[in-house]
């Protein structure tokens, strides 16, 4: 990736491929880093094993992380409640139409793709609490309103991005995890767009909204999983603003790997304790409050949203 492998972009597309490509000089981190890293990260895992079996595997994703981290009542509560609506199905068919957009062959339109991701994933039979199930059985209202937001993120996809070179070697939507202890447990995710050969990948994660410190973590966590998996974690992570046309890039160092390990294992420590119900749950306000299905009866949760001014200039 280089600025002479496309010339005649646009700013936003310019900028978006200066961010991405290679520095001149870069070398992978060495083994004993990666070593290092790998090791603080299994013997804070071994530490864990009593509360681990085989017969009933705990799956741990970034999103997982960052709930039990920031309220574990909520991160509780909303374990097994997840249903699929037209607005957190979005971000999932979206990302189906770009897969679509970087192999179609031929002329398209976003509403092409839009359209094409939406069908390619319906699916009546694919089982209850499944997003082809979701997809299959949605009001015209529903398909119109998801393929416009849909549209929208394409649009804006193609108006900031490069167009993306087959030797860039993109994979779209790649699903990655590390087992351990067998499969008592696994850690996964699921990378919106990998572009680059093995030990100098980028992960782009794509976000319709600003975006927020914990995007970081979250991909931090994607290159720990890459590390533990195939022990070349990736060169670059960068989240993608579309609304804002803003790149939030981060180069893959020793100390964003072992912030990712450290906070990795504080948060599947709280969801094995929590889990395994080795202890109640602790109640943690804060923004996610704002959408808790537990703040009516919460009282620290209620504190915390009726604050006034005054609180903040404490
Ligand atoms: S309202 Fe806030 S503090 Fe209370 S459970 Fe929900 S997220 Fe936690």
């Amino acid at each position: 990736m280089s600025e002479s492998d496309s010339p005649g972009l646009n700013t936003m597309q310019s900028s978006v491929l200066d961010v991405l490509a290679k520095p001149a000089g870069w070398e992978p981190l060495p083994d004993e880093v990666l070593e290092r890293v790998r090791s603080g990260f299994l013997e804070g895992l071994k530490a864990l094993e009593p509360l681990l079996r085989e017969d009933d595997p705990v799956y741990v994703s970034k999103h997982k992380i960052s709930s039990v981290l920031s309220c574990e009542k909520q991160f509780v509560n909303s374990q097994g409640s997840f249903q699929w609506t037209t607005a957190n199905s979005k971000g999932q068919v979206a990302h189906k139409a770009i897969e679509l957009l970087i192999n179609w062959r031929g002329s398209f339109t976003p509403m092409d793709l839009a359209e094409s991701a939406i069908d390619r994933l319906s699916d009546a039979s694919a089982g209850p609490g499944s997003i082809g199930e979701f997809l299959a059985a949605m009001s015209p209202a529903e398909f119109a309103e998801l393929k416009a937001q849909v549209v929208d993120f394409v649009t804006k996809f193609i108006e900031c991005f490069p167009p993306i070179k087959r030797e860039w070697q993109p994979v779209v939507e790649s699903a990655t995890s590390f087992n351990y202890l067998g499969r008592a447990l696994v850690l996964s995710g699921k990378t919106d767009l990998m572009l680059g050969q093995p030990g100098s990948k980028v992960i782009i994660d794509f976000k319709t909204g600003n975006i927020s410190p914990v995007h970081r973590d979250d991909l931090r966590f994607y290159s720990l999983i890459e590390l533990l998996r195939s022990n070349r974690p990736p060169r670059l992570v960068a989240s993608y603003s579309l609304s804002a046309a803003r790149p939030d890039p981060e180069p893959v160092n020793e100390s964003t790997l072992r912030v990712a390990s450290m906070r990795a294992i504080d948060g599947i420590t709280r969801i094995l304790e929590l889990t395994r119900r080795e202890r109640k749950a602790d109640v943690t306000p804060g923004v996610q409050c704002r959408w808790c299905h537990l703040a009516q009866d919460c009282e620290v949760g209620q504190a915390w949203l009726n604050r006034s001014d005054d609180d903040f200039d404490a």
